[in-house]
């Protein structure tokens, strides 16, 4: 399998790079299009200003208006994953469906590696306002 890289974070809702013990991995979400009409991708709602408003809970079909609930809509996404296993330092590629499970409290979108299926988590980034500003990842909620 070959995974296609995002070009542009604009193409993505969810993009994120991690460091996992002695791995890593790398994780994105494209945008899908709207399940209506299939003219555009769906995106959150833009404001009166024109900014997208990031934090909003759904999601929004520019072209109709079609609108989706952020997790409903989310669920129905493919996360794409790019790994070192931290367990035997395989690098593979894998998919799977963007819905978090909560494993041990955290909210984490787990995959398992293709050569020794021990298992890769990609937790839900915890807000560190220290680090705000470095890194390049967003994980808006
Ligand atoms: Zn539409
Ligand atoms: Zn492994």
């Amino acid at each position: 399998m070959s995974l296609r890289f995002p070009e542009s974070m604009n193409e993505c809702i969810y993009f994120t790079r991690r460091s996992i013990g002695k791995g890593k991995a790398a994780a994105w979400v494209f945008k899908e299009k709207c399940p209506k009409c299939q003219k555009s991708l769906m995106g959150k709602p833009r404001k009166d200003d024109g900014r997208i408003s990031i934090r909003a809970k759904e999601y929004t079909c520019p072209s109709c208006n079609h609108t989706v609930e952020k997790k409903e809509y989310e669920d129905t996404l493919t996360a794409n994953i790019q790994y070192t296993c931290p367990g035997c330092g395989n690098k593979g590629e894998t998919q799977t469906q963007f819905k978090r499970k909560n494993i041990n409290g955290v909210q984490t979108l787990r995959v398992q590696c293709q050569k020794c299926s021990g298992n890769i988590d990609i937790t839900k980034k915890m807000k560190d306002p220290k680090k705000k500003g470095e890194s390049k990842d967003f994980d808006d909620d």
